[in-house]
């Protein structure tokens, strides 16, 4: 077997880690896998590494940030290697621009364009282990650049994809997807296995389980993952496509309940119905960088549109300022703000096949209490924005509501 495992910063996060990590490729190195190991910084390195350039100057360069920060991840690999020779293991480091992995060189959230396989399998046919810092990779004119928050997870898919493994393992310290936030029902379950799509709806709804871009090409490529512990030896959640998946997923409608603290939610009134409008209030919205999550308009008296979207917590004060400015210009009337809501979403493929689902989740909310603010559906996925006070009491009755555990 070819297999691309990735381990996260906890796994990593002292030496003792990475002997115990070296430890456990040793013996399936012996067993005959072929190995690629793609790593991120040890815990807390990358803050602590963004954490220094802003010690040093308030105008960051983004280039200069992504040579700090990239070396984070070359530490546990070299660490890594080190560990594993140690074991007598073979073992080689190989950087970005060794193999190379290029990107299209926008520092600090590069997408990767490609990876070259063959220094790679060479490695790999010799005996190697070969190991590979995550993050980072080399743009087209050689300058280096990283790959957002969480890129290790899309450093390991893409060689992945490259080398066509047979599976990418993602190591973390939790072992697994759960139904809903163990922290907040009791009940919560790990799912067995889930389809890309699922995965992509639960990671963009705030679980940082895997970092969505690394889902989305693993998907592209119907490249199978494994979302699992590197503390504990169990299986974890499997994520591939509906048909390989079959079996589980073939008769649960919702698979897993989500939920978010960091929303706000900005409401403008009296929004004058004219072509052009909503496109004046979202323009300076996205020109900052805000993004804008929910969106839901209704038409009420005299032509006039209510207008409410949400937003990251971080963002709010800034969103409102300026809705406020373009409400003023267009002439709209009052701007409305909410800090403290909270969105749930219930998300399943079966929501394809089966009616009913969302009424399932609005009457299992109205029986507790809880007042639904906004209403936002995937086809996969139905979300709302509710009061945040409500929010463990919304997830633990849904959770019950669809048998989740
Ligand atoms: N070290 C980087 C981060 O903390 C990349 C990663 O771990 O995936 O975001
Ligand atoms: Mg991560």
């Amino acid at each position: 077997m070819l297999v691309v495992q990735k381990y996260g910063g906890t796994s990593v996060a002292n030496t003792d880690r990475i002997a115990s990590v070296a430890a456990k490729l040793s013996e399936q190195h012996s067993s005959g896998d072929k190995i690629v190991v793609v790593v991120s910084a040890l815990a807390g390195e990358t803050d602590r590494l963004l954490a220094l350039t802003n010690q040093v100057t308030s105008d960051v360069s983004e280039r200069e940030r992504d040579i700090v920060v990239s070396t984070g991840e070359q530490v546990s690999a070299g660490l890594l290697a080190l560990a594993l020779k140690e074991r007598g293991v073979p073992a080689v480091t190989l950087l970005s621009f060794q193999i190379p992995i290029v990107t299209d060189g926008v520092y600090g959230r590069s997408k990767i364009n490609a990876v070259a396989a063959d220094r790679l399998l060479g490695l790999i046919e010799k005996g190697n282990v070969v190991i590979v810092p995550g993050f980072q990779g080399i743009s087209p004119a050689g300058e280096i650049t990283t790959l957002g928050r969480g890129g290790s997870d899309t450093t390991a898919v893409a060689i992945a994809v490259a080398v066509k493994a047979d599976c990418c393992e993602i190591y973390s310290d939790v072992d697994g997807v759960y139904s809903s936030d163990p922290n907040v029902c009791g009940g919560a379950q790990k799912i067995k296995k889930l389809t890309y799509d699922e995965m992509l709806e639960i990671a963009g709804a705030g679980a940082k389980i895997v970092q969505m871009r690394a889902v989305e090409l693993a998907a592209k490529f119907d490249l199978p993952l494994h979302i699992r512990s590197s503390f504990e030896n169990v299986e974890g959640t499997r994520v591939a496509n509906g048909a390989a998946n079959n079996g589980e997923m073939g008769n649960r409608v919702v698979s897993a309940i989500t939920h978010t603290l960091g929303e706000a939610k900005v409401s403008v009134r009296k929004v004058p119905n004219r072509t052009g409008l909503a496109a004046k209030l979202f323009e300076p919205l996205s020109k900052s960088n805000i993004n804008v999550d929910m969106i839901v308009q209704n038409i009420s008296e005299d032509n006039k549109t209510d207008l409410s979207f949400t937003v990251d917590k971080h963002d709010f004060k800034k969103a409102l300022a300026l809705t406020e400015r373009s409400a003023a210009k267009i002439g709209a009337g009052r701007v409305e703000a909410a800090g403290d809501v909270s969105k749930i979403s219930i998300i399943g493929v079966g929501m394809r096949s089966h009616a009913g689902v969302a009424a399932q989740m609005f009457e299992t909310l109205a029986n507790e209490g809880v007042d639904i603010q906004l209403i936002s559906t995937s086809e996969i996925k139905v979300s709302v924005v509710i009061d945040m006070k409500f929010t463990e009491l919304a997830v633990r009755s849904l959770h019950k509501a669809f048998a989740l555990g």
